[in-house]
């Protein structure tokens, strides 16, 4: 848009008394209309138009007012209203009487153009308006001149009906705000409902989860109780066998002994045997107790930095003395220095001495062998066998109270020294594991933590 036409503008104007006002709101109107701007803005811009020219006329008695159409560096197109007042701005400023008036326009200033101010305000064209060509322009121009101006009164008449129109439409609108809140109303209502049922089945499923808490409490406290009274009865009992089996071995030795009354060879043998089952009895009746001591927490761990080397050169000659099978080799390997734990010792060398005991026991040929490593913050103790070895599926049962591997060579023993060492070995926060596999010896590994429980 340039040249000559693009300066020239749409309509002009002069506003010199009140009336001039209505023409002008009226012309503006037809101007927004001609060049294409919506309905509202046609009525926004001619009411920003009334209220300036009134301000104009009351401050400075009137104004020259033009059209023009622009475009900006977006090439956007904007329709332009200059008011030049015939008498210089109070100040040089303009301030609206309404705050309003600003609002109903883009843009609403005071510029000077050629050493002239004039009050200067504009709105955009929407996209849907005519390309404003020279030509179009031009027929603008022509269009505008045509239509005459009408009177006050007829300006009056518009106004009232835009004034209905606009109503109307507020009207309408508080109509679709009533809708509107309805709907959410409903919404509302739904999202409720629904949260009052998903309330209710979090509810349900709460008790649910309470009831069953309560079940499994009263079970394990079934258990605990089961477990103590079976704990109870094991030390009773066995303290109660003590006393007996401990009577019968003194007899039996008194009866053999060289003071007593000479017996006959038979009865001697006989004597013997009852003193070797009663002595058998003892190491059970003892080997419960322990048990039933560890089960009932009764063992308190004594902790203390335990270098393992005199440890295992204890096992190693206690334990000699039981590997009595030539084919079998007790091997205990010196564990590299420096090899220092911290734990109970006693019980440290129950367990290893129960674990290679049962190795000697079940081995017929091979070896029997001890060794200690330390992984990171544990030290793994590793009892491992060349003997039977053990099934899969038995790996747990061996821990229980009694168990002993059916079919296995009978070799003594009462099921509880696997029990026994596994309790030691929780006691001191450490864990008893096996692998085995039949035909591939067992090896049971200890793991006890470096510093203590
Ligand atoms: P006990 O040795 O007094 O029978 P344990 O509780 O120590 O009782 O062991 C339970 C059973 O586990 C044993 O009877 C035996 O059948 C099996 N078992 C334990 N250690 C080994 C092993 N090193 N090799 C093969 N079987 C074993």
């Amino acid at each position: 848009m340039t040249g000559e036409s693009a300066a020239l503008p749409l309509l002009q104007m002069a506003l010199r008394v009140e009336q001039d006002i209505f023409v002008i709101r009226q012309r503006g109107r037809e101007v927004a209309a001609v060049v294409g701007l919506e309905h509202q803005d046609q009525v926004r811009i001619a009411t920003a138009l009334s209220e300036v020219a009134r301000d104009l006329l009351r401050t400075t008695g009137g104004a020259d007012v033009s059209f023009h159409i622009d475009a900006d560096a977006d090439s956007r197109f904007h329709l332009r209203a200059d008011l030049a007042p015939v008498s210089p701005l109070p100040d040089g400023r303009y301030e609206p009487q309404s705050g309003a008036v600003s609002r109903l326009v883009d843009t609403l200033s005071v510029s000077t153009v050629d050493g002239v101010t004039v009050v200067r305000m504009s709105r955009r064209l929407p996209a849907s308006a005519p390309m404003p060509t020279p030509v179009r322009l031009a027929e603008f121009r022509t269009e505008l001149g045509r239509t005459a101006p009408s009177s006050a009164l007829e300006e009056l008449t518009v106004q009232n009906a835009q004034l209905i129109a606009a109503l109307d439409e507020v009207r309408s609108q508080r109509d679709d705000l009533a809708v509107l809140n309805e709907e959410l109303a409903e919404t509302n209502r739904g999202v409720l409902a629904l949260y009052n049922q998903l309330t209710e089945e979090l509810e349900e499923t709460n008790r649910g989860v309470v009831a069953l808490y309560a079940e499994l409490d009263e079970k394990s406290a079934q258990l605990r109780a089961a477990s103590e009274s079976k704990s109870r009865f094991l030390a009773n009992v066995s303290h109660e066998l003590r006393a007996p089996v401990t009577a019968i071995i003194g007899l039996g030795r008194l009866l053999t002994d060289s003071a007593s009354d000479p017996l006959t060879a038979e009865q001697g043998r006989q004597v013997d045997l009852i003193r070797s089952s009663a002595a058998d009895l003892l190491g059970l009746v003892n080997e419960l107790l322990d048990l039933a001591k560890a089960e009932s927490g009764r063992i308190e761990p004594d902790l203390t930095d335990v270098d393992l080397r005199p440890v295992f050169g204890q096992l190693r000659g206690t334990l000699r003395a039981l590997a009595t099978r030539p084919e079998v080799e007790l091997v205990v390997e010196e564990p590299a220095a420096p090899a220092l734990l911290r734990t109970d010792e006693v019980l440290l060398g129950q367990v290893l001495r129960n674990l290679l005991h049962n190795g000697l026991k079940f081995t017929e040929r091979g070896e029997v062998r001890l060794r200690a490593r330390q992984h990171g913050d544990r030290w793994h103790f590793e009892v491992s066998d060349t003997g039977p070895g053990i099934a899969p599926d038995l790996h747990d049962r061996i821990f229980e109270e009694f168990y002993q591997v059916p079919g296995a060579t009978r070799v003594g023993g009462t099921g509880l020294g696997l029990p026994y060492a596994r309790r030691l070995v929780t006691l001191l926060g450490g864990t008893l594991e096996l692998t085995s596999a039949p035909g591939q010896g067992s090896t049971f590994t200890v793991s006890l933590p470096v510093g203590g429980m």
